[in-house]
């Protein structure tokens, strides 16, 4: 059960990555998390990573595929892992092949949850925080009673600068130039399995599910 997971900012793939992990007992390996373990552990890995990080400099590949190999390599992925914001490029993806099967490992699936974007412009700038207690709503999803207004204190709701629409188009469009490459290797390895991420969360789980139970879909 060795998993890529992908989709573009606001698809929901944070929502199917928790609900994989909990039902196959996998580890969710995201890049952020795997850096500030291997940082807080003081690996030479993470040391180097800390450096560049710390001159605001991109941590360059080898760092980096290093800190996923020995991420990958610990007991808990016996089993499978679900990986989250990595690969990125191509070549982190054929890095990522070379040292799996160095461990006698491979990616099985690289599942992409897909959503229209118009769709994923309308989920991304409709959130809304509080400015008293952070609270997030939606101005679709999940609205507040009274708009404008946070159901639990009152407190006046405010949109984050990163969710206005231009900033939000220009992310997701930065983001679909970045991951067709990826997408077009995998296909071509014929491990991509497409999703439609605009079914209910539940539909879009049991569809995922399916699949990784050895289903088509
Ligand atoms: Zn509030």
């Amino acid at each position: 059960m060795n998993i890529v997971l992908m989709g573009l900012p606001g698809a929901g793939k944070g929502t199917q990555a928790d609900k994989i992990v909990e039902k196959y007992a996998i580890p969710h390996i995201s890049t952020g998390d795997m850096f500030r373990a291997a940082i807080k552990d003081g690996t030479e890995l993470g040391l180097k990573a800390k450096s560049f990080m710390d001159q605001g400099a991109l941590v360059p590949d080898e760092v980096t595929i290093g800190i996923v190999r020995e991420r990958l390599s610990k007991p808990d992925c016996e089993k499978g892992f679900l990986l989250d914001g990595f690969p990125r490029t191509v070549p982190q993806a054929e890095a990522l092949d070379a040292l799996l099967l160095d461990l006698g490992k491979s990616i099985e699936h690289v599942l992409n949850i897909q959503v229209v974007q118009d769709e994923l412009i309308k989920r991304l700038t409709g959130r809304r925080i509080c400015k008293e207690c952070g609270t997030a709503y939606h101005l679709v999803f999940n609205p507040p009673a009274i708009a404008g207004v946070c159901d639990k204190d009152g407190g006046e709701l405010y949109q984050r600068a990163d969710d206005n629409p231009e900033t939000v188009i220009n992310r997701l469009e930065v983001n679909m130039k970045q991951t067709q490459p990826l997408l077009d290797f995998y296909e071509n390895k014929g491990v991509l399995t497409n999703i439609d991420g605009q079914q209910e969360i539940s539909k879009v789980f049991a569809g995922l599910d399916a699949l990784l139970q050895g289903n088509r879909i």
